[in-house]
């Protein structure tokens, strides 16, 4: 079998876990589970660890990870030849993974599967490719380009300070009140600036 990304060829087997093996390739260290393999053992772990996911990380930035420079090339799966189809996972750094619908194979490139371990997601790969997590990922990003734009406008230290009281607010039982306060003051000095 040959590297989908680098044309490498012969990946080796190697073991990620006790449990799964995969192929990896000894030049770009991605990795190629294999579809019937990776479900064996996927239903193999507790039920537990599966949905254990808090998410919590998906609007901070992953620390310590740059995707492959292999990530963005598209590929066709070493096993029956299908273009490999592509899962965003996180927004900051983008970075995707890639399944073959026919055979169900999953391609890693070097340094996901490892950076998935530590997110929790190893345990639900397929997850990642369904319109549930892939809409989640959008609407992820455009609450970020919402803020950014934000940032933008009022600088950084006043955003951190809008995001922390966005955040109370939300969460207090009387926060429009605050809301329609604030809009009323603001308001307020727009109309004796335009006057
Ligand atoms: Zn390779
Ligand atoms: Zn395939």
């Amino acid at each position: 079998m040959d590297c989908p990304k680098c044309k490498t060829p012969n990946l080796n087997q190697v073991k990620l876990n006790q449990k799964l093996t995969a192929h990896q390739c000894a030049k770009c260290s991605g990795n190629w589970l294999n579809g019937d393999a990776y479900k064996i053992w996927q239903s193999s772990q507790l039920i537990d660890h599966i949905n254990q996911n808090n998410l919590t990380w998906i609007d901070q930035e992953i620390e310590d990870f740059t995707p492959s420079q292999f990530d963005n090339k598209a590929a066709f799966c070493p096993e029956c030849r299908q273009y490999l189809s592509r899962g965003k996972v996180s927004i900051n750094p983008p970075f995707y993974v890639e399944k073959c619908l026919q055979c169900k194979g999953i391609w890693c490139d070097g340094g996901e599967w490892e950076i998935l371990n530590k997110l929790n997601l190893h345990y639900q790969l397929d997850s990642l490719f369904s319109s549930e997590w892939q809409s989640l990922i959008r609407e992820k990003q455009h609450q970020n380009q919402e803020k950014q734009a934000l940032i933008n406008k009022i600088g950084k230290d006043l955003a951190t300070k809008i995001f922390g009281l966005g955040d109370i607010l939300e969460n207090h039982p009387n926060g429009d009140f605050a809301v329609a306060y604030l809009m009323r003051k603001v308001g307020q000095s727009e109309k004796i600036k335009n006057y």
